[in-house]
């Protein structure tokens, strides 16, 4: 069975990238992914164009292809509710309970991916606010390394046989989506990567991709390039 594939840039940077983006992979991958507004720690990074709502739109009468999209707050989830195909609730997010019931309104599904410093359990437990979406596709993106802090994030590929017990459990129709970008930080880990998500049992992945990831505003280390991209998809692996 093949990996559901979410994919794009880090974030919408210019039109030029963004048209570009859509162009190539249309018709290659289940969903298209990049952020709108950007959460970063460091407020004096790149905090994403809100014109990119704009780009979608004009993006959306020329190609066929949905979208996913990270929310924020009741103020940015309206704000995409005519261009977004499935809200992303990132990590930072996971623990905003009043946010995850408000999503429960609408009727997209919902990309939610856990806390770096949440356990399994407690992302599992974060998921029953969404108790009213329809579709709810946990991710895991890695999780604060304890010792080795030199890499900004260590795999959790063993948790997705954790989530998928809990699953099984309750008997709910889950998705469990390996973010092979976040989790790694690092482009070179992307194919290993791809290969164990898929042997722990994902359902899909979650990856980067950008036109130049070296001139990326945010996240340029863990993006592959559309080669990178074409070679990954030729050798089965997307
Ligand atoms: C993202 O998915 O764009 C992102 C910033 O990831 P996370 O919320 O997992 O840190
Ligand atoms: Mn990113």
């Amino acid at each position: 069975m093949s990996l559901i594939s979410v994919v794009g840039p880090c974030s919408w940077e210019s039109k030029e990238q963004c048209f570009k983006t859509i162009e190539f992979l249309q018709g290659k991958v289940d969903y298209i992914r990049s952020g709108i507004w950007k959460y970063r720690s460091n407020p004096d990074t790149y905090q994403g164009n809100p014109e990119a709502i704009e780009w979608i739109k004009e993006a959306k009468t020329k190609w066929d292809f949905k979208y996913v999209v990270e929310v924020y707050d009741t103020e940015t989830l309206e704000a995409v509710k005519d261009i977004a195909d499935m809200y992303q609730i990132g990590s930072r997010n996971m623990h905003n309970t009043s946010l995850l019931k408000y999503v429960n309104k609408f009727t997209k599904p919902v990309l939610f991916k856990r806390h770096y410093c949440a356990s399994v359990q407690e992302f599992w437990q974060h998921a029953g606010y969404l108790q009213d979406v329809q579709e709810v596709w946990l991710c895991l993106r890695g999780v604060m390394p304890m010792c080795n802090t030199d890499k900004r994030f260590q795999p959790d590929f063993d948790d997705i046989m954790r989530l998928k017990a809990y699953i099984n459990t309750a008997g709910t129709n889950h998705k469990v989506i390996y973010d092979v970008s976040h989790s790694t930080g690092s482009v070179d880990l992307i194919p290993a990567s791809l290969v164990a998500a898929k042997a722990f049992g994902a359902d899909g992945i979650v990856l980067e991709c950008h036109p130049n990831p070296t001139e990326a505003l945010s996240d340029p280390l863990q993006q592959v390039t559309f080669e990178e991209f074409t070679k990954l998809r030729k050798a089965g692996l997307i």
